[in-house]
């Protein structure tokens, strides 16, 4: 197996002799980008030198800046069943805990995108606990057919990534011909001990099984995958390592690794207790394990979700950080609540509750760029043939385009005139920016199609 418990451990106690003279080695290697070896990554996870830190740190903000410039990829999650037959002590939906469960109908799951249209959210992750019975894969399937054909006024829902339990390769095959974007599976934690210890009851306590999903996905042609671990289980460094091993597997055997990577640290919900957890992660130590992620992979998307409050989004940002989640809700039918000012409950506390434009203003108002691309995918641009184009740096030409017509589209429907002088402020001063002068020009007239000819869906 890809993952042997005893040789990251020995990997993580042996890292501790490296010198600093090799330390500046690696951090000299990280600089150019070209990623780091999972030794090598050790090395940088367990150094506590002030002075490598603040390097990390440098290096980390200079990857960001030159692979993903100010852009950020928005999108929202949406849950459509909380039912589930696993007993995972971390989540608020394990079937020990009792409450209300839901499923959506397919009627419900259409009031929920038109909330989502509504807050000019193009992407989503949709979400599921694992039953069987109440949540099949053609449950899902029917959900995924749903929202691809919905419109409403302007808004379409362009790309669904899916976040839904290990399965068999023949339902990963129903997954890609559905037309999904990412796989998304979180590990939870690469500690086997500790992954069977919170994992109480329910298939996806067998580890094996849940460790090899990304492989069976794979093999049914789905290549974009994003991983995750859930930071507060076990040691985050040898999570840390996990995630790396787990993605050199990947890269050995299809070619590709992971498309993303999602860093969730525990925080409280209902049904569970914050205090039986003992590896919390401290925001110092946090902070670090991002800024490492970025040097380790430079060119896979990092996404922070709302669980994380403000301040330390905006830290993230600059270090490594490329997706945020706006406006989210992750109850089962939590935005049709919200719209009717109903009471919602939620898988997990959300830390930033702000409405989605709110959040998305905050962005521009930082220098950020908002953007609501979804071209890749459409264009067929996945696997290895998007990391080809973004280790040869040529993604930039099509995502900063890509980023300035979809917000000017947003800002077009969803803005109101503070918003799109802020706008139109922040597209000049970044169409100069795009160095192929053909893709600057035809931004430039798609930007004036959107928004003096009511146009839309422009991307290259
Ligand atoms: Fe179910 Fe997922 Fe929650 Fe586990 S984490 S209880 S599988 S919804
Ligand atoms: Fe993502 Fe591709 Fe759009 Fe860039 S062009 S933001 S990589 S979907």
């Amino acid at each position: 197996m890809f993952i042997d418990r005893k040789y990251i451990e020995e990997l993580l106690a042996e890292a501790k002799n490296v010198t600093d003279d090799k330390i500046e080695e690696i951090l000299n290697k990280a600089e150019s980008m070209e990623g780091l070896s999972h030794t090598e990554i050790a090395a940088l996870l367990v150094n506590d030198n002030p002075k490598h830190l603040k390097r990390i740190f440098q290096i980390a903000g200079k990857i960001k800046k030159h692979i993903y410039g100010n852009r950020i990829v928005m999108f929202a999650p949406l849950y459509v069943s909380d039912h589930c037959v696993n007993k995972c002590t971390y989540c608020s939906y394990n079937c020990g805990h009792k409450f209300d469960r839901s499923k959506l109908t397919m009627e419900e799951v259409r009031q929920e995108v038109i909330e989502l249209e509504k807050m000019g959210h193009k992407r989503i992750a949709l979400e599921a606990g694992e039953h069987a019975g109440e949540c099949p894969i053609d449950y899902i399937l029917e959900c995924i057919d749903t929202i691809y054909d919905m419109k409403f006024e302007n808004g379409e829902i362009r790309r669904i990534n899916v976040n839904i339990a290990a399965t068999t390769v023949e339902n990963y095959c129903k997954l890609r011909e559905a037309g999904i974007g990412t796989y998304i599976l979180f590990q939870e934690t690469y500690h086997q001990p500790v992954y069977e210890s919170v994992h109480k009851a329910g298939p996806k306590k067998d580890y094996e099984y849940h460790l090899t999903a990304f492989d069976r996905a794979m093999e049914a042609g789905i290549d974009d995958v994003g991983a995750g671990v859930l930071f507060g289980l076990a040691n985050p460094l040898f999570e840390v390592m996990g995630l790396m091993l787990h993605n050199e597997h990947l890269e050995e055997r299809f070619g590709v690794g992971f498309h993303t990577i999602s860093v969730p640290r525990i925080c409280p919900a209902d049904g569970m207790d914050i205090e039986d957890f003992p590896n919390l992660v401290d925001d110092d130590t946090f902070e670090k394990l991002v800024a490492i992620i970025r040097l380790a992979v430079p060119f896979t998307g990092i996404i922070l979700s709302t669980r994380e409050d403000y301040d330390m989004r905006k830290k993230l940002l600059n270090i490594g950080v490329s997706q945020l989640s706006a406006g989210s809700s992750t109850e089962v039918g939590g935005y049709t609540k919200r719209a009717k000012n109903e009471k919602v409950t939620s898988q997990f506390k959300v830390s930033d509750e702000r409405d989605a434009i709110s959040i998305i203003s905050e962005l521009l108002e930082d220098g950020y760029i908002p953007s609501f691309c979804t071209a890749c995918y459409r264009n067929g641009r996945t696997g290895d043939r998007f990391m080809r184009l973004a280790k040869t740096g040529q993604i930039k030409n099509v995502c900063l385009p890509n980023a300035l017509m979809t917000l000017c589209e947003y800002a077009a429907d969803y803005g109101d005139d503070e918003f799109r002088k802020k706008t139109r402020a922040a597209i000049e001063l970044c169409v100069p920016d795009i160095v192929n002068s053909k893709i600057r020009n035809l931004t430039i007239e798609n930007i004036e199609k959107i928004s003096a000819q009511g146009e839309r869906d422009f991307y290259v």
